[in-house]
């Protein structure tokens, strides 16, 4: 059975299970045998979801930098460098803009907070329950990510220079640090005599070998670790949240579907030439892994295997963008973002105006920037947002929304993943790569 089918298979028995499991739960007393085994079916589960996590950041470090080395010191060096930085940010921000524009009509037009036009009581009712369900961890949570005030996310830049490496190499899921030494370490190297340099490449390069192949034999586990962490996932999300925030969830998912399946593939056929179909296709396995994990940095290795060996995109363009993508470029937290603050706002019957609006835009495309790529990353952003919107009941809403975020983080990470793979196929053709999926595909490859 081919890798993606193994994943896809595992999500749906993850799901199958978890669907049995809560409603043997719910039937059973808390001290019977069944119950007992469930909740021990579903630690053992967590924790091997974690594992899997694990073993997938544990790789980042080394694979980042290894690859910007090769990729730049082997392959071009500082030639057309500046270029490439310029076309990627471009790339990021346009994209991200358009994501943010799909989220803000949706949300205008669907209004999923409002009753003919009133702010909707039941569903305030719902997150003031939700919030009160909530675990005393996510409300910690959500108080500790109160205090953090706009300057922080001004940080980020400060972070660009890191004053430790060993420290920014430590940073989880914020890796533009160690980025930014990769780049200067490779671009010092074509500075230097070629001779002198030579075996410190042909190191870097059997590094970075060897580092794909670790990236290979931890996705052989990626059945076993999406069941892992799919389970409890699903366990834990009743069926009622969908009733009273469906209507929210659904604009969530339907505004993250256009941007992924009509705006970008759109982006693809046009700034990159690129079949999307195809680019879809290679891009499957890192989707689907970024879908599980909810986390653009675990998948960043696999990202950078499924752009380089799939769509055929160079070193030199791929492991700049991707690991610069998985930090800072997020399509589909900028769109989620822009959704949940003003769904919010409608339930709370605040007024926003064009301009509270735009401001929303503009403070959900910087901090999607800000955003570090681990799950539920973006709700920290929100709050920010919400309380310096003025929004009443800023936390209630925020420590509910990260109750039943867990679904909608999954599929916007995907999305997220995807704009980065989009920047890396559509920046290698503009510099002359020939990429995967640039003829159309023939017929039978449809079926
Ligand atoms: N989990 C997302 C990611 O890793 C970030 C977010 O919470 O929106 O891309």
């Amino acid at each position: 059975l081919a890798a993606h089918w193994q994943i896809l298979l595992a999500l749906i028995l993850a799901t199958g299970t978890a669907i049995v499991f809560r409603n043997i739960s719910k039937t059973v007393s808390d001290d019977s045998q069944a119950y007992i085994f469930i909740q021990h079916a579903i630690t053992v589960c967590g924790f091997v979801g974690d594992l899997f996590i694990q073993a997938l950041k544990m790789i980042i470090v080394p694979l980042v930098a290894s690859s910007i080395i090769a990729g730049i010191a082997g392959l071009g060096g500082m030639d057309g460098f500046g270029r490439l930085g310029l076309k990627t940010l471009g790339f990021y921000l346009s994209t991200s803009l358009l994501a943010v524009v799909v989220g803000l009509l949706l949300v205008n037009t669907i209004q999923p907070g409002l009753e003919n036009g009133q702010a909707d009581p039941e569903i305030r009712a719902a997150l003031e329950s939700q919030a009160q369900a909530a675990s005393s961890e996510e409300v910690a949570k959500v108080e500790a990510a109160g205090e953090r005030k706009a300057g922080d996310y001004a940080d980020l830049f400060k972070k660009m220079i890191p004053p430790n490496i060993v420290a920014a190499a430590s940073d989880n899921g914020q890796l533009l640090g160690m980025i930014f030494f990769s780049v200067l370490f490779a671009l010092a190297m074509t500075r230097l005599p070629t001779d002198s340099m030579s075996p410190l490449l042909g190191t870097v390069q059997g590094i970075n070998d060897v580092m794909i192949r670790v990236t290979q034999w931890i996705m052989l586990f990626a059945p076993i670790g999406v069941f892992g962490l799919l389970l409890p996932t699903i366990y834990k999300t009743g069926p009622e949240i969908f009733i009273s925030l469906g209507k929210y969830f659904l604009t969530v998912l339907l505004a993250l579907g256009i941007h992924m399946f009509a705006v970008m593939p759109l982006v693809l056929r046009l700034v990159g030439k690129v079949n999307p179909w195809a680019h879809f296709r290679s891009m499957r396995m890192a989707l689907l892994t970024a879908f599980s994990t909810a986390s653009s940095s675990a998948t960043l290795p696999e990202t950078m295997h499924c752009v380089q060996k799939n769509s055929g995109v160079s070193k030199r363009v791929s492991s700049f963008t991707l690991p610069l993508g998985a930090t800072v470029n997020m399509d589909g937290t900028a769109l989620y973002e822009c959704v949940a603050v003003l769904f919010v706002a409608q339930v709370m019957g605040f007024d926003m105006s064009v301009g509270t609006q735009f401001a929303v835009v503009v403070t959900a495309l910087l901090t999607s920037i800000g955003v570090a790529g681990v799950p539920s990353a973006s709700l920290v952003a929100i709050l920010l947002i919400l309380n310096s919107s003025g929004i009443p009941n800023a936390n209630m809403a925020v420590v509910a929304l990260l109750a039943v975020d867990r679904l909608l983080d999954m599929s916007r990470t995907a999305v997220n993943v995807f704009g980065d793979s989009c920047a890396a196929v559509c920046v290698a053709r503009s510099e002359g790569e020939g990429v995967l999926g640039t003829q159309p595909a023939p017929k039978k490859s449809l079926v």
